[in-house]
């Protein structure tokens, strides 16, 4: 029999937990790295605690691991220095630290031909200068580092909301990115192993409320001709990174169907839950396939789906939500809780997948 791997990955929340229950399929092993007791994680696999910083901590948990991955970005710098001397870490820390910035993202963006957001960049206040004669309104101010769902940025009307809103977000780093008149969102979810094979799943349609993804579709019904696109831009993307595992890719589609990237994920993605029903292989399974170099899976679509965050308080709505009109087409409802301990507005409590 082959040895089982063993994966640790950095991060309890739902994308974890998924990951982890994913695994047990592949003949691996995953070990979780969480800072929080009861974290979604703890549910399916075995959790080590310790904070993100604590190097001792994260030393130790790497000694018990074969690789290492991720579920969220934003892990400090230091621990990342340590874990990739120790054990090979997918996806690689270079790819990590671009998505990690939004201005080192716009950077890539623009080196290697990717269409994205105009953008202005904030650092100082000599920056203003510049900024006071290039800026139109309305445009959005985002933090060029730690910003997840929405958080981190403002809409800005005129130049004196940019000033407030940039005092309000500390004056750090910051992008300040035209505000687009958004026809659609969707995003692209591509897959690299070791070997450089890639396989990328067909698009998903995006509709997010507050910021935040509320809704993803599957098929997005994309046109073939941008939908090839954003296939390429993503090929393209994971080959120049020399990425490994899952990548996820957002894209704008404007009111005169350009297709715009937005931001990128280094990690399995929100709107690729809807994989676990609707594709052949699921986005977490993919991910393990990539990262351990296995074959990837088939990414085919075998039945039409919609997914549906539960966020806030909608986790206390559930039978409510399934009655609404847009769902009455689906046959089932599979209900994904993340077991979170306590309820808080904007918070990832669950999604529900309709097949
Ligand atoms: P996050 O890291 O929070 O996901 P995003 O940059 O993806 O940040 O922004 C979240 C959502 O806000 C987007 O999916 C989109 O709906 C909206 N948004 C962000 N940037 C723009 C923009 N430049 N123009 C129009 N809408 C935007
Ligand atoms: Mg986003």
């Amino acid at each position: 029999m082959k040895k089982k791997i063993k994966v640790g990955i950095i991060g309890g929340g739902q994308l974890g937990m998924m990951l982890a229950k994913a695994s047990k399929r592949l003949n691996i092993i995953p070990l979780i790295y969480s800072n929080t007791k009861d974290s979604p994680a703890a549910k399916v696999a075995k959790v080590y605690y310790g904070d993100f910083d604590d190097i001792k901590k994260i030393k130790e948990f790497i000694n018990q691991v074969d690789i290492v991955t991720y579920e969220f970005e934003n892990i400090p710098t230091k621990s990342l220095k340590i874990i990739e001397q120790l054990v090979p870490i997918f996806p690689p820390v270079h790819a990590l630290k671009i998505t990690q910035d939004r201005i080192k993202e716009k950077k890539f963006f623009n080196d290697n031909d990717i269409p994205y957001v105009k953008t202005l960049i904030l650092k100082k206040n000599l920056d203003l200068q510049i900024i006071k004669k290039e800026i139109s309104f309305p445009s959005i101010i985002k933090t060029a580092r730690l910003g997840y769902d929405g958080k981190g940025q403002y809409t800005i009307n005129n130049y004196s909301d940019l000033l407030k809103s940039w005092n309000m977000l500390d004056k750090a780093n910051c992008v300040i990115e035209e505000k687009i008149n958004i026809k659609k969102e969707i995003s692209i979810i591509g897959a690299r192993t070791i070997n450089g094979d890639i396989k990328i799943f067909p698009s998903f349609k995006n509709i997010h409320k507050n910021h935040i993804l509320d809704i993803t579709r599957l098929p997005s019904r994309t046109n073939k001709k941008t939908e090839n696109l954003a296939t390429e831009y993503t090929i393209k993307i994971l080959n120049k990174l020399k990425y490994v595992g899952v990548l996820c890719v957002e894209f704008f589609i404007d009111s005169s169907d350009n297709l715009i990237a937005n931001e990128m994920a280094p990690r399995v993605h929100n709107s690729g839950h809807i994989t676990i029903e609707a594709c052949k292989t699921s986005q977490f399974e993919q991910h393990l396939r990539a990262i351990t170099n296995k074959t990837l899976g088939k990414v085919s679509i075998i039945r039409p789906a919609v997914m549906k965050n539960l966020i806030g308080n909608d986790i206390s709505k559930i039978n409510l939500i399934k009655t609404k009109k847009e769902f009455s087409n689906f046959k089932k409802a599979n209900l994904h809780n993340y077991y979170k301990k306590e309820i808080k507005p904007g918070r990832k409590m669950g999604h529900i997948t309709f097949i």
